[in-house]
């Protein structure tokens, strides 16, 4: 009692700080006006974009430090997602982009697999036997976790060279992102060959927000000039990979660059969802990264204090965000496997009926 006196006074007095970073962002990025609605359509194009570790702490942070506004938090339709795995309270990247991306949950560290072991066909499958392009967009290695559970099937996702084949095997139409180094000459070849937009950036990640410039909204912006002439349709999954490195660091101004960077891809989807209204798209994370919790800080200088509590990952459920065709499904808490019914329902693609 005596020592909760004391820390108290001390606190009181500001003697005893609680460790939190302030940030300030020096140019804040405007948003796209009057985003896209909800419609009732089948969608036509799909894009599903992941913050990795972007829970709502790091939204509000970002949107903080830009001024009161962002792109992601202009979506007109808000849910939650619970991110709990087969095997664990917290998850990991593998089991929350398979949950995500398969719509089952799996064991930490697995890919692309039920509890039991058995290969399960990703959302980005399903899209291509119903004969739409599929792409996906990164900042991290195109081989890593996230993007993997779209279309590996691995017990651990450190099987680089296993997950390097899956994806030349794949027949994704886009593959955008680093990890040139974990492919062969050969591989590379063949993926130039299948590819209509094959971008390796870096020989590993690509670099921070902070020194990649314009990289993730302009490939995004590429990625849909490409997949936009596919008759049926597509599919693309584009991911903010290193919102959780920088917060796994407890890296305030990093993860804040990330999340404004992801935001301006968002933005850039918006854009092009104006003249293709026949689209959902969907926005949210695996999981938490650091704890984060927002402490203060000033909209309208740009500025925010923030604190993190863990250089893991935390166990809260984590925002959905949605527009376009199909939106309205994606309200309330729900399980992080109801992403891809909801998004294959939207999209009218029967995986039964399509195999
Ligand atoms: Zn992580």
């Amino acid at each position: 009692m005596k020592k909760a006196i004391l820390v108290c006074g001390l606190l009181a007095f500001g003697l005893v700080s609680c460790a939190s970073q302030k940030y300030e962002h020096a140019r804040a990025h405007e948003i796209k006006e009057a985003p896209v609605g909800v419609r009732q359509q089948k969608a036509r194009n799909i894009v599903l974009m992941i913050g990795d570790g972007m829970g709502a702490e790091h939204v509000w942070t970002a949107w903080l430090c830009n001024k009161g506004k962002l792109n992601i938090t202009a979506l007109p339709v808000t849910g939650f997602s619970i991110t709990t795995s087969a095997s664990h309270t917290i998850t990991d990247s593998a089991a929350g982009g398979t949950a995500i991306a398969c719509g089952c949950k799996a064991i930490n560290g697995q890919l692309g697999l039920t509890p039991e072991g058995n290969a399960v066909d990703s959302l980005a499958v399903h899209m291509r036997r119903a004969g739409k392009a599929t792409g996906i967009v990164v900042t991290k290695s195109v081989t890593d976790a996230t993007p993997a559970a779209f279309y590996a099937h691995v017990e651990s996702r450190h099987d680089t060279p296993a997950i390097a084949k899956a994806l030349v095997e794949s027949g994704f139409d886009v593959v955008a992102g680093g990890g040139e180094g974990d492919f062969s000459e050969k591989q590379k070849e063949m993926l130039a060959r299948n590819c209509k937009l094959l971008e390796l950036a870096a020989p590993g990640e690509c670099e921070p927000a902070g020194k990649r410039g314009d990289w993730l909204p302009q490939t995004v912006a590429k990625a849909l000039r490409v997949l936009e002439k596919d008759a049926d349709g597509f599919f693309l999954m584009v991911e903010g990979s290193k919102i959780d490195i920088a917060a796994h660091a407890n890296d305030l101004p990093e993860a804040v660059r990330e999340v404004l960077d992801f935001d301006r891809a968002v933005g850039v989807v918006l854009e092009w969802m104006k003249l293709h209204p026949d689209t959902l798209l969907v926005v949210t994370a695996d999981h938490q990264t650091g704890g984060l919790s927002l402490l203060g800080g000033k909209k309208e200088e740009g500025k925010a204090d923030a604190h993190f509590s863990t250089y893991r990952h935390s166990g809260v459920a984590v925002p959905v965000y949605a527009a376009g065709c199909g939106a309205a499904a994606f309200t309330g808490v729900r399980e992080n496997t109801q992403l891809a019914p909801e998004i294959l329902r939207a999209a009218q693609v029967n995986p039964r009926a399509v195999q």
